[in-house]
């Protein structure tokens, strides 16, 4: 039994749900005095039941009474909780695996996303081009062309221009923001609307990319110079925000995600979300982060208390969770390095100083917040471990534990491998950025390998090692960064391309289905209540279209989703 971290509340309903299912003389409500087993009011049969428990148990069936498990077996077992309203659904033989859980992306941005032209994947100029230009003419009403997602290769040395804009959209502002989310890419019209000249200083964390000769801003702006142009973006209406919201859910259970883990926001978001949730609209389980910086006080510290009394206990949304950012990306060379990049005398700095980062790291830890930082470069990865390291030292161990997190975690250095394990600090990856990280690095070569070169590059994604070192891992996509298909995390996270970082990063494919489920269940404090099927976790569950632990997925589109099941409830449901 587990029952160290769980919320006494929840604690007494799972027990509940598991006497339940143990004693079976007794109806589920409680009310009749019969000898009949209580009946299910969903029940998976006739598949490969992946429990993702600690014992590896493969199971055949799963009954579902209400938002719970009430059992799991064989077909033969569960036969007599089947009821003439019990709704069936035949898994034909594949996988069914706990709903997944993505334990990083940006809900909002990605919702808010899905109705600009994506550039995903795309890698000459030309390609980048034609996707702009024929979104641009299918939409010639809409006042800005918005789009996401470029990758630096198709731009010489990495840096688009305004002219490479302006050539395909003269007459409207557009903005395209990299794939990385830590630069944008604009034309002539939105520098002039936003008023940036050659003679704007470059802002505290970023950088306005100006022509060598001529000194004008060229279209890309990186990490804070892209808020610049914040002030004359179209205004969003909370119409847009609760629509985005609700796009957002629905692309997310076409990949059997039933869970999400937001790496950052407002605490005003919360009140989307939780509008959202009282209308229903709320089919994923949300746990929100908090973004906080240097200049977070105690004050902002109470305000954000206030929201984790409102969201701190209930399954479908909560909060208890700050995110911060050590550093940028190895792409742009804003990811904080412990020695020069290959090709630059800068190692690149960090986004605050060890002190401030340390001070606040500790200011959350002793008001019993979970920190999650987002640490890229080796001297933000140490520097964020200390930090950690400090805040255990000076603060009493909370009752729950510490179950901080690194984000992304792209280039380590060998020493600080270990200390995952040793810190309880969980490294919580996105597989999908290594193939981002392959796409960048078209022959000849790209930015990312070439920045950091091949001894850092061996270090890439270090999760293999970082476990076998006896750390904790959690994936997710980092959506609208990279694609939000759980899938595509299994297929890469299981059979890892060679370059960067190497094969022997691979892993089995039930580890990857782990690093989804109940591996960020723990990262979020919800291992006692998801991540696993048993009897008494909330039933949200996947069904694959075919059986990926015989047959583990081989290349991009493997894994398709049959059937989403979110709090006992089917959700998602793909023609067969
Ligand atoms: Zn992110």
């Amino acid at each position: 039994m587990r029952t160290s971290n769980s919320s006494r509340g929840w604690f007494v309903m799972a027990l509940a749900a598991v006497m339940l299912s143990a004693c079976q003389t007794q109806a589920p409500d409680g009310t009749s005095p019969a000898a009949s087993p209580p009946v299910a009011d969903l029940m998976i049969v006739n598949g490969r039941v992946f429990t993702a428990d600690e014992q590896g148990t493969m199971a055949q069936a799963v009954a579902v009474k209400g938002n719970t498990i009430l059992r799991v077996g064989s077909d033969a077992e569960l036969a007599a909780l089947r009821g003439p309203e019990t709704r069936v659904v035949d898994a034909q033989g594949a996988t069914v695996a706990p709903g997944f859980n993505d334990a990083h992306v940006h809900f909002l941005s990605g919702g808010l996303s899905l109705g600009d032209v994506d550039l995903a994947g795309l890698t000459t100029l030309r390609q980048v081009q034609a996707a702009i230009s024929t979104f641009a003419a299918g939409k010639p009403a809409d006042a800005w062309v918005k789009g996401r997602g470029w990758l630096y290769s198709p731009f010489p040395g990495g840096s688009p221009t305004k002219a490479q804009l302006d050539e395909i959209v003269p007459d409207r502002p557009a903005v395209m923001t990299c794939y990385d989310g830590h630069s944008i890419w604009v034309n002539s019209k939105v520098l002039a609307m936003a008023g940036i000249t050659k003679d704007t200083p470059n802002p505290p964390n970023g950088v306005i990319v100006k022509d060598p000769k001529t000194g004008e801003p060229t279209g890309h702006l990186k990490e804070a110079a892209a808020d610049l142009i914040d002030p004359v973006l179209p205004k969003l209406t909370d119409d847009d925000r609760r629509a985005a919201l609700k796009a957002a859910v629905a692309h997310a259970l076409q990949y059997g995600i039933t869970s999400v883990q937001n790496a950052g926001g407002s605490l005003e978001e919360m009140d989307l979300y939780d509008q959202a949730r009282k209308a229903g609209d709320l089919q994923v389980r949300a746990y929100l982060a908090t973004s906080a910086t240097s200049a977070t006080t105690e004050a902002d510290v109470d305000r954000m208390d206030e929201a984790r009394k409102r969201f701190g206990e209930d399954p479908t949304l909560r909060t208890g969770i700050v995110k911060m950012y050590a550093d940028g990306v190895i792409e742009s060379r804003t990811a904080a390095m412990l020695a020069p990049y290959t090709n630059s005398t800068s190692a690149g700095e960090p986004n605050l100083s060890p002190e401030d980062l340390t001070r606040i790291v500790t200011m959350f830890d002793q008001r019993g917040w979970q920190v999650q930082i987002h640490a890229i470069g080796d001297r933000a990865i140490r520097m964020s471990l200390d930090a950690f390291e400090h805040a255990a030292k000076v603060n009493p161990a909370p009752a729950r534990g510490r179950r901080h997190r690194l984000e992304h975690i792209e280039a380590i250095d060998a020493a600080d491998i270990p200390r995952f394990a040793a810190l309880g600090v969980i490294a919580s990856q996105q597989p999908m950025h290594v193939a981002l990280g392959d796409m960048n690095s078209a022959k000849p070569s790209g930015p990312w390998p070439d920045n950091v070169g091949p001894a850092r590059a061996s270090r890439a994604w270090a999760w293999q090692q970082i476990k076998a070192a006896g750390g904790r891992l959690a994936f997710g996509s980092d959506w609208p960064v990279a694609p939000l298909e759980a899938g595509l995390g299994l297929w890469l996270a299981s059979s890892r391309l060679s370059q960067p970082g190497g094969p022997e990063q691979a892993m089995p494919v039930a580890d990857a289905l782990k690093g989804y489920t109940i591996w960020p269940a723990y990262a979020s404090f919800d291992d006692q209540r998801k991540g696993t099927i048993a009897p008494g976790m909330l039933a949200d569950l996947v069904v694959l279209a075919s059986d990926i632990i015989s047959k583990p997925p081989a290349r991009a589109g493997d894994v398709v989703v049959q059937t989403t099941i979110f709090d006992g409830k089917v959700v998602y449901e793909r023609p067969r």
